[in-house]
């Protein structure tokens, strides 16, 4: 379970709209049964009538709907301002190792920067940091660099102590690391909420409007699928994959061109790729997939496929919905189906 502030901080946060709370606690408001972000404008009801949640995954399964005004799907990726001075630091500096001491320095409080990583990356702070540093250091291995001047550069003073943290990580020695690719993750904002994408250095192979309670079964299904480390950061692919995202959201993007892998059953990878055959703002019924891809009598799995689907919006399983024309499923929430649709149809912005 992630961890909430007290009620009372909550309470503070919340009647003062204070944003550096914004993605930490949403709440529901029940006479509305709409949710929002502690620093959403509009008039504060009862204190009775507010619950607290810790995702807007958790918010939205109670029966809340986002709030209109403070948009608190879009808040729920986005980074508040105080932990800016965090990541820069870290990317100054990946080899730096923050202190409790070194965070406050910062004006920042390390207890509240802990709950925030594990929230936003299901890792401490310090775990945070560890992972960026050994993901660099495995980098500049498959590149061809000497172990030893790396374990030095990455500030592990003996080889075997290097050799022990990179081995918790990904689950191999650095000797063997010129032949491992990992799976880069990262955190994409979009108008609909955040989405986890993660890409190998040639292929984007994950792309899921998430919250971090998902995050650890999606690493895990990763993990099995790829049998490769996961780390967080970024790549060429995923830089990308960044841009096309907002190029389609904006409207001006129908055919995305970052590069797939979509590991599954050969029944899977047929479904996958019907999908892909449906054009930008059209639908296709079910039972049209399951005819188009010669599985005419496999309705049934071929919508468990559509479900499976890793790569949500590029592999455009919004695209299916069900004859009588209801929408049928969507792992990110049937109003972002909804919403998806609308785009390609031109009915938003
Ligand atoms: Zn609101």
């Amino acid at each position: 379970m992630p961890e909430l502030p007290s009620r009372n901080e909550m309470e503070r946060a919340y009647q003062g709209k204070d944003a550096n709370y914004d993605g930490v606690f949403f709440l529901g408001v029940r006479t509305t049964g709409v949710f929002c972000r502690p620093s959403c404008g509009a008039r504060k009801p009862l204190a009775k009538n507010v619950e607290y949640f810790s995702t807007a995954r958790e918010a939205l399964f109670a029966g809340y709907r986002p709030c209109k005004r403070c948009t608190p799907m879009a808040a729920a990726g986005k980074l508040p301002a105080w932990v800016t001075p965090l990541l820069s630091a870290i990317d100054r500096d990946p080899n730096q190792r923050l202190t409790d001491t070194g965070i406050r320095a910062l004006g920042i409080d390390p207890a509240r920067a802990r709950r925030f990583f594990k929230k936003q990356y299901g890792m401490t702070f310090q775990a945070f940091g560890r992972a960026r540093r050994l993901g660099e250091a495995l980098e500049q291995i498959r590149r061809g660099a000497n172990i030893d001047d790396v374990a030095l550069g990455y500030g592990y003073e003996s080889h075997s102590g290097f050799r022990g943290a990179f081995g918790k990580a990904f689950g191999t020695s650095p000797g063997k690391a010129a032949s491992t690719e990992c799976i880069t993750v990262t955190w994409v904002e979009s108008p609909l909420g955040p989405l986890i994408a993660g890409a190998t250095h040639k292929h984007l192979v994950l792309l899921e409007f998430t919250d971090r309670r998902m995050l650890d079964t999606q690493f895990m299904t990763l993990r099995k699928a790829f049998r490769r480390p996961i780390v967080p950061g970024t790549n060429a692919v995923l830089e990308r994959l960044r841009r096309e995202l907002a190029q389609y959201f904006s409207g001006k993007l129908r055919k995305f061109s970052v590069p797939l892998e979509f590991p599954g059953s050969e029944f899977q990878k047929r479904a996958w790729e019907g999908l892909l055959r449906i054009p930008y703002g059209k639908t296709i019924s079910y039972e049209e997939l399951a005819q188009r891809i010669g599985a005419r009598r496999a309705q049934r799995a071929v919508g468990h496929a559509n479900g499976l689907n890793r790569i949500g919006i590029v592999i455009p399983c919004h695209r299916v919905v069900h004859k009588d024309g209801t929408l049928g499923g969507y792992g990110g929430g049937l109003w972002r189906k909804q919403a998806l649709l609308e785009l390609e149809r031109g009915e938003r912005n």
